[in-house]
């Protein structure tokens, strides 16, 4: 067993397994050190379509569709203020090659990625929480770490990849992580039995009812259970009574929702409930001398939008690409060799984030649960809620600015007082 590799990954979820398979595929010398003993619960289950081509570059798509997850072809949203509604059918976006994702358990999922790094030669240390990166002059060089019960242990790497999520190893030490004031929310979520699900392709679908401040989610699996949350103001979980529980705060928060009632009414939970704050962040860096930032641990965005597994993959792919690149170049991770890892991590984060922004304005989510003007406008937005933000065409461009300037000019009539208010489904 080395002590010294091309690539220390700290992180084994979808982000460091993705940069891990990959390097590893490449001939690099990789070690990932993770934590936790996989298989382990994580929140994140609804998959996007977009994410797929990226399980196939890495080599483990036919694992993942042979491993009997649910099948998604797309998403309800449900506008509890004035009862619209909007069906997200995934086959209807502008680009049809990509109509259908995963729903996951996330326990199950991230352990067959882990285990695909691991095939393709990547070194796996579970149960090992790494404490410090260590620099040299400016440069990251390596990384002190302990196994459970073991002794604090050193390795050198020639990059150190923070793969940690929304533990955001490397920004928090550094101090460049920023809070996006605009998305301060918590969650709390849990697994049911016997909630109903529609038949047919739709029964895959997860549903997103929006409700008095919170929006909800439920995320069928393949074993007849579902995933359930709910995302509020961190003020919500506070006006509860005295000594709450968590339980008892999830019981209430989803006991406000009409639609929730009658959802879960004969479902029954079958795991404790768990709460996560879900403050979107951003490192004002991603990118250092021997370092780069992944995943969560980059930027974690409002998931409203079931965005973190591809973000994680895609990032993990492309800083894998720069860095394969600038090691076969230089033998070394400069910061300016990741300058284009950056741009492109940013410009999918920014692509998302228009859109996340808009879903907690009223009057754009009352015009996204009507009927779409034009097919053009809704295709072109359906492709975004796939996961396709990585080379849009010009045309979904064109559409999808037409909407934002519709929507726009609808904001500033009402203001002026030639429209009704909107109702407030979802306030940030
Ligand atoms: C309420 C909520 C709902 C969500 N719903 C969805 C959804 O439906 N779909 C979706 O795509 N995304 C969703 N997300 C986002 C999704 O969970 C994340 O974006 C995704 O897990 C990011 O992957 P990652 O690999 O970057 O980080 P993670 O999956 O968090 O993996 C990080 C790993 O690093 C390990 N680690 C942390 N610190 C250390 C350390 N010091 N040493 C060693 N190991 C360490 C952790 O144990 C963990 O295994 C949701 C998020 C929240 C909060």
């Amino acid at each position: 067993m080395s002590s010294s590799y091309d690539a220390i990954v700290v992180g084994g979820g979808p982000a460091g397994s993705t940069i891990s398979a990959l390097l590893a595929r490449s001939g690099r010398s990789v070690v990932v050190l993770e934590k936790e003993k996989f298989p382990r619960f994580h929140v994140g289950e609804s998959l996007l379509p977009y994410g797929l081509p990226i399980l196939e570059r890495i080599g483990v798509l036919d694992k993942v569709r042979k491993a009997g997850f649910q099948e998604k072809y797309g998403a309800y949203f449900w506008n509890e203020a004035n009862g619209g509604i909007r069906p997200v059918v995934f086959a209807d976006a502008a680009d049809d090659r990509h109509p259908m994702a995963y729903q996951v358990k996330r326990a199950d999922f991230d352990a067959l990625l882990l285990g695909h790094a691991r095939e393709m030669g990547a070194e796996i240390r579970e149960q090992t929480d790494v404490r410090e990166v260590l620099f040299e002059n400016g440069r990251a060089v390596g990384i002190r770490a302990a196994s459970s019960g073991g002794a604090p242990f050193e390795l050198r790497g020639r990059v150190v990849v923070d793969a940690t999520g929304q533990d955001a190893f490397l920004s928090r030490k550094l101090g460049t992580r920023r809070f996006d004031k605009k998305l301060k929310r918590a969650s709390l979520f849990a697994h049911f039995e016997n909630v109903p699900r529609p038949e047919g392709r739709e029964a895959g679908d997860i549903l997103l009812p929006v409700e008095n401040g919170v929006w909800y989610w439920i995320i069928p699996f393949s074993d007849g259970s579902s995933s359930v949350g709910a995302v509020f103001d961190p003020v919500e979980a506070r006006s509860g009574p005295e000594g709450e529980t968590l339980d008892q705060r999830f019981e209430r928060i989803v006991q406000r929702s009409g639609r929730m009632r009658e959802l879960l009414g004969g479902g029954r939970r079958t795991t404790p409930v768990r709460g996560i704050s879900d403050y979107s962040a951003t490192s004002v860096r991603f990118r250092g001398d021997g370092w780069a930032m992944i995943g969560d641990a980059a930027a974690f965005l409002d998931p409203v939008f079931s965005t973190g597994v591809f973000l994680a993959m895609a990032t993990g792919e492309r800083a894998a690409h720069d860095i394969e690149r600038a090691l076969l170049t230089h033998g070394r991770v400069d910061a300016s060799d990741l300058a284009s890892y950056e741009r492109y991590a940013r410009t999918l984060f920014r692509r998302f984030r228009r859109f996340v922004y808009a879903f907690y304005d009223p009057v754009f989510f009352e015009a996204f649960c009507s009927e779409a003007p034009f097919d053009k406008i809704r295709a072109a937005v359906t492709t975004t809620l796939a996961g396709g933000v990585e080379q849009v065409p010009l045309s979904s461009k064109i559409w999808t600015s037409l909407m934002f300037l519709g929507v726009g000019f609808d904001r500033f009539r009402r203001r002026i007082g030639l429209g009704p208010k909107p109702e407030e489904a979802v306030s940030a």
